[in-house]
């Protein structure tokens, strides 16, 4: 009871990613919304579907035809204001004017990204390691940690909306991979620890090192398939760091006309 991914994906091109109410850049918090409602006879079809951002679409919706205060959204004015946005955002007519000002501002936001993250730092490391051992885990804290102090300036994000959604889906991904980079390693060097210090243990679990050389054998081997585990769980999150990245890269490339470094 959705619209076919198709008509989605054409859908958000059209608008941009934009309200096509409030023309507000939505990125990922959007909404499809039936302009007829299936319990009207509406249909998934592209012909009946708008864009919103999150506050527009509620006002559909929350719209109360018994006590009626302001004036009521028609499926025929919405068609009419998705379609001369749509018209807009083919002409290339949707993006904010800017000016050389904010251009500048957005060229520093550049060059403190390229200065902050340098594609042979840590995100070296991150794009060529196995992502198993503590030398690694310490390159992804460092990347969040470049990012958490970026992002305690306010003045940290781009103008340009195309380049402020690269740096949100960036910082996005960092900081999914700092996260779960705790739980899954954590876990690895906690068997490290049992290994190498079963008499702390009060709960039995030292008691296979009473097996002595085998014992220890058995302990290493999970450690490596733990080691193993957690590197393979680390790899989507740590593709999607290094694809936001290079795009971001790309994008400011592109939209500054600065190479940043
Ligand atoms: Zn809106």
């Amino acid at each position: 009871m959705s619209f076919p991914e198709r008509v989605k994906e054409d859908a958000l091109v059209a608008c941009g990613r934009r309200c096509c109410i409030c023309h507000e850049f939505c990125g990922i918090k959007m909404e499809l919304h039936h302009m007829a409602l299936h319990s009207e006879g509406g249909k998934d079809t592209a012909e009946n579907c708008i864009p919103l951002c999150f506050d527009c679409h509620s006002e559909q919706s929350s719209y109360d035809k018994k006590h009626p205060k302001g004036t009521k959204y028609t499926p025929q004015e919405l068609t009419r204001q998705r379609d001369s946005w749509y018209t807009k955002v083919a002409a290339g007519l949707a993006d904010p004017v800017q000016t050389d000002d904010h251009r500048e501002l957005d060229r520093e936001v550049f060059r403190s990204i390229r200065r902050v993250f340098p594609h042979d730092g840590p995100l070296k490391i991150i794009r060529a390691s196995r992502l198993q051992s503590s030398d690694d885990r310490n390159a992804i804290v460092a990347v969040y940690n470049s990012l958490k102090a970026q992002m305690s300036d306010p003045g940290f994000e781009f103008i340009d909306r195309e380049l402020e959604e690269a740096r949100a889906n960036f910082a996005d991904a960092v900081i999914e991979l700092y996260q779960i980079n705790w739980t899954e390693t954590m876990y690895c060097t906690f068997l490290v620890d049992e290994i190498s210090t079963p008499d702390n243990y009060k709960d039995g679990t030292s008691a296979r090192f009473a097996g002595g050389y085998e014992g220890f054998i058995e302990g290493w081997s999970r450690v490596e398939r733990n080691r193993d585990k957690a590197g393979k769980a680390l790899r989507p999150l740590a593709e999607k760091v290094l694809t936001s990245y290079d795009y971001l890269i790309k994008a400011g490339r592109r939209r500054t006309g600065i190479d940043g470094r």
